[in-house]
């Protein structure tokens, strides 16, 4: 029984996310003792898709069709699971993206397979249990949960698993699979990207600002920083409620949940719905002039200052470090 990963593109390219969904996956085959088979959906070159074979993939189903160009949930949660039935793969790893939140159920349902959706480690196999940590309530605690069927499907958290070179070049096969058109009763008609900056939820390092920014107006202070240190900017709920910031930068319960490498949160009181949304963050720092501020209790790192004094010096101090 083999390991099947879905390898989701961006424009024909895979982003960090994926390489680390197939290192996950490739560490699963292993454990197994099987082999790892990646799937690709869309218009991928075809040396970008022989690179899967770095991180362990042996073999990359194509799937190129033009009406799987555009991404529709269920018409690819279909072909995936399709692949997994051809290929005999008994797990199938997608990466926890947007997109792969929305397959995971879907492919599960249709390999009458368990679910573990925001894995974040590789599952342990005791005594016949499958068993697995991921993240549960929006982010705010984490959950072992056993996966006893015996397919299962695992989307992993973005920044949570290390990339892991293994070398090597994966076999390209094409893989044709006949769509049905009860697929495509939902339709992707058009993408309107609403920045060109770093995508917040694949972000590896995040800026996020609270009321204690003050105004709309001060925000610059806040991207400079973020485009200096190649990070996605975020925000408090507050914050895009009075319209300062776009709602897509809303980081907690309510907003989206992102899991960075590194979280600056300036001038933000830490309530338990924000962090709801960052505790996955690997080293957290924190800035507000309260020391006080809960905030600073799930800090790796914690600045007491006036966020108008301290933005400014760490800027100066990033721009002398990149000189
Ligand atoms: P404040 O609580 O006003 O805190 C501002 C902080 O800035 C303070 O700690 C202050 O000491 C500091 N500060 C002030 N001036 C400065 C300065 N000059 N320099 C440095 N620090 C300074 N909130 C979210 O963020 N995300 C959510 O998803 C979310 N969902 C919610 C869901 C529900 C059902 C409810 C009830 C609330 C939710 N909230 C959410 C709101 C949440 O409870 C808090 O009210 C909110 O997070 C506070 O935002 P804030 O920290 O920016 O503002």
């Amino acid at each position: 029984m083999s390991v099947l990963i879905y390898a989701e593109n961006a424009d024909g390219k895979f982003k960090k996310s994926i390489f680390e969904a197939v290192s996950y996956a490739k560490a699963i085959a292993d454990q197994k003792r099987t082999n790892l088979v990646a799937i690709s959906i869309g218009d991928v070159a075809a040396d970008e898709l022989a690179a899967l074979g770095k991180y362990g993939a042996e073999k990359v189903l194509n799937v190129s069709n033009d009406k799987l160009k555009n991404f529709v949930n269920q018409a690819y949660a279909s072909v995936i699971a399709e692949a997994a039935k051809a290929q005999g793969a008994d797990i199938v790893v997608l990466s926890n993206s947007f997109s792969g939140r929305g397959l995971a159920p879907r492919v599960a349902v249709k390999l009458q397979a368990g679910v573990a959706d925001g894995a974040v480690a590789l599952p342990e196999q005791n005594g016949g249990k499958f068993t697995i940590k991921k993240t549960a309530f929006s982010g705010k605690a984490f959950a072992v949960v056993e996966l006893t069927s015996a397919n299962k499907v695992i989307a992993l958290t973005p920044n949570s698993y290390k990339v892991v070179e293994t070398g090597g070049t994966a076999q390209v096969e094409d893989f044709t699979v006949e769509t049905k058109e009860s697929d495509f009763k939902q339709m992707l008609k058009e993408i309107v990207r609403s920045t060109d900056k770093v995508s917040l939820p694949d972000a590896e390092i995040v800026v996020s600002a609270g009321r204690g920014l003050k105004g709309p107006e001060n925000w610059g202070m806040v991207e400079e920083l973020a485009d200096l240190l190649g990070a996605a900017t975020a925000c408090s709920k507050p914050v895009s409620d009075a319209g300062w910031r776009p709602h897509s930068e809303h980081v907690g319960q309510t907003g989206i949940a992102v899991s960075p490498n590194l979280y600056i949160a300036i001038g933000i009181s830490g309530a338990i719905q924000h962090l709801a949304g960052i505790s996955s963050s690997k080293v957290i720092v924190v800035i507000n002039k309260d020391a006080e501020a809960p905030f600073f209790k799930v800090a790796d790192y914690g600045i007491v200052g006036d966020a108008f004094d301290v933005l400014p010096k760490l800027i100066a101090a990033v721009k002398e470090y990149k000189a």
